[in-house]
């Protein structure tokens, strides 16, 4: 069972998302549970105050490194918890991070607002900043969701055919190959031939040669790492 901290100023934003589709029937199910926690909760004073100005000047307002910590402390319970950071200064969020992180048995992902948060609480409690891409949010809630999106559907048993997740696109370093659905004629477009042929071994190749294809035109990025560390067949995992 992995449980998820989402330390936010609006915890309302979580839990449509997080009780939906397969994310919701893995917390029914007992392997995931998520728990949204307020931090104006932790403020002390009488406006529930959660920001404060810059020192040194500047725009906007920081969350409070005393009031986060507050906040923080308590989601501990007083265990060593991996807390990350959403952050568009971070370690860009990725399939690799993803499996990582699911194997914790804790997470706390704080989600900034504002201009972001006082650089001390960092220091003190963050072990990992991440970002989801080179784009700034309004606040991390987004970025905590994709986050805990995609840890939750590695968790074992969360997926109902394990199989469908180590043929995802990037589980070998490529992205996968073009599927089809019925009809097999849709405006005019036919489904391959070789789809259709019950010859297993032929299929195995057609798909093996249209991630190699695909990866290539779409992403020579991972085509290139790909190359760089291929040792097996696209059909198997290759090294990273
Ligand atoms: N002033 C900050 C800076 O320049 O680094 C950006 C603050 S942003 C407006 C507010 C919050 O949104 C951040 O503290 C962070 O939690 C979240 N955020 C914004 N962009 C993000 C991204 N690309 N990935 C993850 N979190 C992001």
């Amino acid at each position: 069972m992995l449980e998820i901290s989402f330390l936010t100023l609006f915890p309302e934003v979580f839990s449509a998302f997080l009780s939906s589709s397969l994310l919701g029937k893995a917390q029914a199910q007992g392997l995931v549970r998520y728990s949204p926690i307020q931090i104006r909760d932790f403020s002390q004073d009488k406006h529930r105050t959660v920001d404060d100005t810059p020192y040194g000047g500047g725009e906007g307002m920081l969350l409070k490194a005393d009031v986060l910590y507050a906040a923080w402390k308590s989601a501990t319970q007083g265990a060593p918890v991996r807390t990350v950071l959403l952050s568009p200064q971070g370690r860009k969020f990725d399939q690799t991070l993803a499996k990582e992180l699911s194997k914790e048995s804790r997470l706390i992902f704080v989600c900034g607002h504002y201009e972001g948060v006082d650089e001390r609480f960092i220091e003190k409690c963050v072990d990992l900043e991440v970002s989801i891409g080179d784009y700034i949010l309004t606040g991390g809630e987004m970025a905590a969701l994709v986050m805990a999106d995609a840890i939750t559907r590695l968790l074992p048993g969360v997926v109902g055919n394990e199989r469908s997740i180590t043929q995802d696109s990037l589980e070998n370093g490529l992205l996968k190959y073009p599927q089809y659905t019925r009809p097999r004629v849709f405006e005019g477009m036919e489904v391959p031939e070789v789809l259709l042929s019950g010859d297993h071994g032929a299929i195995e190749k057609w798909r093996n040669s249209q991630m190699l294809e695909r990866t290539a035109r779409k992403r020579p990025d991972l085509m290139a790492a790909y190359q760089a560390g291929k040792s097996e067949s696209p059909g198997r995992k290759s090294p990273k």
